[in-house]
């Protein structure tokens, strides 16, 4: 018996995706081993490969001036390689835009290589975020080598309708949480990335889409593994990549193409967020959603009971209902219903009658 499941990472994967998965394990098209089994330089296992890079590229119409890479070591790798790369006695200063506790990290790893700036932040006095910026607030150092921000802010449940304009500066962006929740303009970004296990597949792999001149001007003086151009070079084969985690990866990519491509999905997500936060409205005066309106979140909704004895009763009851994974952040408490593309339009009707039941059997 599956559950409907709201985790926030790793997250819910779709069932024919691991139906597909299950099927194939044993025995890989014929082959008599399971893809995991194979020489990661052979044919079968190289057509999964770059299948899964195909059909990324397909959706979301990827520039021939841009690559897709696959890595290994999370977005928690990425906070340390993109300044690690980019980062330059030179160029030593990068803008980060903070919006949550991921960018907080990212800036971090960027203090090893250099002296990255705080170009804004949207803290609040009580240490939370509860919005993104405007265009209008941000202020980029014409000189920085890159600007980072994180597109959606999984723990605080923000995210940034549109991308921030940096003129002529790269702009680079965690992507973690909402990446493919609907098809965008990636000619915009120099680099951006996403551990598979919110939207992608499973934790393990990392995807990079990158512009291929940006990452040839990264760092020469760096370990060829920690090197962008040596993976882009070798089409992600330049060590054993995460063999598994990629062909599970193709297995969503494929999903979401039957489902009719990413405008399918952003519908279905457009639907859900619409659904939840109708809900949250409705009941205002119970649950209290305190983001920002703009900024709030299509993947992750964060909202409070009137008391956090109440909160634990809610996530408890909804377990017992079959929905699992409400429980907030250790960080910032309350309930979080994380709404990632394998997350049904009917699973949030589940839950948005299930929170109206609770609002007339609590309230
Ligand atoms: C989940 C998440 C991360 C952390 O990813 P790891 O794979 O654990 O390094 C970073 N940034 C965002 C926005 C996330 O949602």
């Amino acid at each position: 018996m599956r559950v409907i499941n709201f985790n926030p990472g790793p997250a819910a994967m779709p069932l024919p995706a691991l139906e597909r998965a299950r099927d194939e394990l044993l025995d890989f098209q014929g082959s008599g081993m399971s893809i995991m089994e194979h020489s990661h330089r052979g044919k079968v296992y190289e057509a999964v490969h770059d299948e899964a890079i195909a059909l990324l590229t397909q959706m979301l119409d990827i520039p021939a001036t841009h690559q897709v890479v696959f890595l290994t070591g999370g977005a928690h790798q990425q906070f340390a390689q993109v300044p690690m790369n980019f980062l330059t006695p030179a160029h030593p200063s990068a803008d980060y835009f903070l919006t949550g506790g991921w960018s907080e990290k990212a800036l971090e790893e960027a203090r090893f290589y250099g002296t990255p700036r705080v170009a804004i932040t949207t803290q609040g006095p009580d240490k939370r975020y509860t919005r993104v910026p405007t265009q209008a607030e941000l202020r980029v150092d014409p000189s920085a080598a890159y600007v980072h921000f994180t597109s959606n802010n999984t723990l605080f449940g923000t995210q940034w309708h549109t991308f921030p304009e940096v003129g002529d500066v790269p702009l680079v962006a965690d992507m973690c949480s909402d990446f493919l929740w609907r098809k965008f303009d990636v000619s915009r970004f120099a680099l951006l990335y996403a551990g598979a296990q919110k939207n992608l597949g499973p934790s393990g792999v990392t995807v990079v889409v990158a512009s291929k001149e940006f990452m040839a001007r990264g760092r020469q003086d760096i370990p060829k593994v920690f090197r962008y151009s040596v993976h882009a070079e070798n089409n992600s084969l330049y060590n054993t990549p995460p063999t598994l985690a990629i062909y599970l990866a193709r297995n969503v990519l494929a999903w979401i193409r039957d489902l009719g491509g990413l405008d399918a999905v952003e519908r279905r997500n457009r639907e859900k967020a619409a659904l939840l936060y109708a809900a949250l409205d409705r009941h205002a005066g119970f649950y209290r959603a305190p983001v920002e309106r703009d900024s709030r979140s299509a993947m992750n909704a964060v909202f409070y009971l009137p008391t956090e004895a109440l909160d634990a009763t809610f996530a408890a009851e909804a377990l017992k209902a079959g929905m699992a994974g409400l429980k907030g952040h250790r960080s910032v408490g309350g309930i979080r219903a994380s709404l990632y593309n394998a997350v049904s339009v009917e699973d949030v009707r589940a839950l948005v009658s299930f929170m109206d039941h609770f609002v007339k059997t609590h309230g």
